[in-house]
């Protein structure tokens, strides 16, 4: 059976009413009929009915052998560095989402865990920095905003060498267009706040895993620290996630023509998108993803900060926000944004440069997209020529 119709099949019929649409069990508790007799459901932070059928949809979708879902990404990033003792090491991709970034260093760093930032998209880089600390290796890829590309069954390869855990966020190529778990790596998390849900409208996060051993772990801590998805939250998850494919591919062919376009104005110094030739490790992308997926960057000839600022304004479809994944279009200017608080060396070093702007691209049609965006593009660079 093709992925597209198993993840359509893989949500079960309510076997009591026959009820098509999954139940949305709003229960703290389960009666039992003796002691530690129950039909599977003793307390709803343990398990929860509807909570399960997402838990079991993501561990399929990534070819897991269990799943867990969170209250939110950083909640499952959370509970995966709950694995680690006082003095391991983490290595990291370097160009890492903001919010593990600030996990890493502002919280967990004073329980004495360290974290190393490499050029992931290295792998000698990696293995030069494996100690016998190492614990965890933490990629994200493509990563944000530049959409760096890593290998992963090469990055695995090290890790298992070395008896460290590959761990990848797979948050920007979604399963559906890339398993990390069948490339080698040990446990995946997801923000399914973004493409998984795909709406904009829920906060989530998800775990899946290789082995029982890892799925008792993360099962353990997900019931000792309680940061568990509710079943309101999970019944939208699952939702999305029937329509993860046509959204996904159909995100991916808008993305690829308006990367092209993009990258053939005049205005434009630099398009960042692994589906173009042009991309450092567009090889490795067409490798291990199955479509380049939504999101792109870009930079100006003019590199002015202000013009930036104007074409995040200007567009009327693309919407001026954080996040990504959802249907609509979203636009945002990194350094001033998602990137504020970074210092001004650490931006230049990750590449965000001050005109770089990140578009994560919806399921509208690719030329009202790409006109939207070239409007505003004209207009802005026009208007600060002017000043
Ligand atoms: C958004 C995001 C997160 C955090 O997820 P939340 O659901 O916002 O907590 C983690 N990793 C990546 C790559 C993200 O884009």
């Amino acid at each position: 059976m093709k992925e597209e119709t198993q993840i359509i099949h893989n949500i079960p019929v309510d076997p009591f009413t026959g009820s098509l649409g999954v139940p949305i069990y709003q229960t703290s508790t389960f009666e039992q009929e003796a002691p530690g007799v129950n039909k599977g459901f003793d307390y709803a932070r343990s398990g929860n009915p509807t909570r399960k059928v997402l838990e079991d949809q993501i561990a399929k979708l990534e070819e897991g052998v269990a799943g867990f879902a969170f209250a939110s990404g950083l909640a499952a990033i959370d509970a995966v560095l709950k694995l680690l003792d006082k003095d391991d090491e983490i290595i990291a991709v370097d160009d890492i989402y903001g919010g593990t970034y600030r996990l890493f260093t502002q919280i967990y760093q004073k329980f004495g865990i360290k974290i190393k930032l490499v050029d992931t998209t290295n792998p000698d880089l990696v293995e030069a920095a494996i100690t016998s600390k190492t614990k965890f290796i933490w990629l994200e890829t493509p990563t944000n905003p530049t959409l760096k590309i890593c290998d992963i069954s090469k990055i695995a390869e090290i890790a298992s060498t070395n008896n460290v855990l590959l761990v990848v966020d797979n948050t920007f190529a979604s399963p559906i267009l890339q398993k990390p778990l069948t490339l080698g790596a040990d446990i995946v998390v997801h923000s399914a706040t973004k493409y998984l849900a795909g709406h904009s409208d829920v906060i989530a996060g998800l775990v899946a895993v290789n082995s029982e051993e890892l799925a008792d772990k993360i099962k353990f801590v997900q019931n000792a620290s309680g940061a568990i998805l509710g079943p309101w939250d999970s019944w939208l998850t699952i939702r999305g996630i029937e329509t993860l494919a046509l959204r996904v591919y159909k995100q991916s062919e808008n993305a690829f023509r308006i990367a092209h376009q993009l990258n053939s104005l005049d205005e434009i110094e630099k398009v960042y998108y692994p589906g173009l030739k042009s991309h450092k490790n567009h090889h490795i992308a067409a490798k291990q993803q199955k479509k380049f997926g939504g999101m792109i960057s870009f930079y100006l000839k003019n590199n002015q900060v202000q013009t930036a600022t104007d074409i995040v304004c200007n567009t009327k479809l693309f919407k001026l926000a954080e996040s990504l994944g959802g249907v609509k279009s979203l636009i945002c200017h990194p350094a001033s944004m998602t990137h504020k608080a970074t210092p001004v060396d650490v931006k230049k070093e990750a590449g965000i440069e001050d005109s770089l702007i990140r578009i994560s691209i919806g399921i509208e049609d690719s030329d009202d997209l790409f006109n939207d965006l070239k409007y505003a593009i004209k207009q802005s660079v026009n208007q600060t020529a002017f000043v």
